[in-house]
């Protein structure tokens, strides 16, 4: 029985059960020579998730890693378009994305997801749905009021006046990661440089290693 199927115990009648495949994710994972991982980026709106999330997955491309980026606001235009932003809504947000992720981690693949993801429930569920080891929190930090001077949806001048409600960090909380395995202080970093340290804290706990990023350094002006 592989992880995933025994961590998908919840099925939705006895008559719905998990079909076994031929190929595993022992084969796929070899097959990528990578370990399959989720990066669940956590911060607050503006805070720079899927402007970082993005040069990391460039970095990760020109180190010949398979990974797939999946970010807020894009899922809430296919998967989750029926969801808003009410709690019951939020936690349904991100309970699917978990799912989603943990698929793709079934694949073989770096999963990267850039969701705000304010409670701290939220994400231990996402972590929970995968094996010890491939899911790995990357907390956004930076402070309210440079994300608020960001602005670069202009959300925060919206819930400012009043025009958005539960906007995170105005009138709704954001749950800051107690323990993240990857924590990026974005004040006084360049974009290039938050990527960077992201991807040399990977290296670091052995996910990626010096040699692939020695190639990595070798090629970059390729891309
Ligand atoms: P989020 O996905 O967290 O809502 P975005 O990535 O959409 O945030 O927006 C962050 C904004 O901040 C972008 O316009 C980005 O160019 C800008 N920015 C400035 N400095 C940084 C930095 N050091 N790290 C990340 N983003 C930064």
């Amino acid at each position: 029985m592989s992880p995933y199927e025994k961590k998908h115990n919840e099925s939705v009648s006895d008559d719905v059960v998990w079909h076994h495949s031929t190929v595993t994710h022992a084969d796929r994972v070899q097959l990528k020579q990578q370990k399959p991982v989720v990066l669940w980026f956590t911060g607050l709106s503006g805070s720079g998730k899927s402007t970082i999330a993005n040069a990391v997955e460039s970095k990760l491309l020109s180190l010949g890693k398979h990974s797939y980026l999946l970010d807020g606001d894009n899922v809430r235009h296919g998967l989750n378009k029926d969801l808003g932003f009410s709690d019951e809504d939020r936690v349904e947000n991100i309970r699917r994305i978990g799912e989603v992720a943990k698929l793709f981690v079934d694949s073989g693949a770096i999963v990267l997801t850039a969701f705000i993801s304010p409670f701290i429930s939220d994400r231990q569920q996402a972590r929970a749905l995968v094996e010890k080891g491939e899911f790995l929190e990357v907390f956004i930090d930076t402070p309210l009021a440079i994300c608020e001077q960001r602005d670069p949806k202009g959300l925060y001048k919206k819930a400012r006046a009043g025009e958005i409600k539960h906007f995170t960090g105005i009138d709704s909380a954001y749950e800051a990661p107690e323990q993240p395995e990857i924590h990026v202080h974005t004040d006084n970093l360049s974009v290039d440089e938050c990527a960077e340290f992201v991807v040399a804290r990977l290296e670091a706990m052995g996910y990626l290693t010096a040699e692939e990023r020695k190639f990595q350094e070798d090629n970059s002006h390729a891309l």
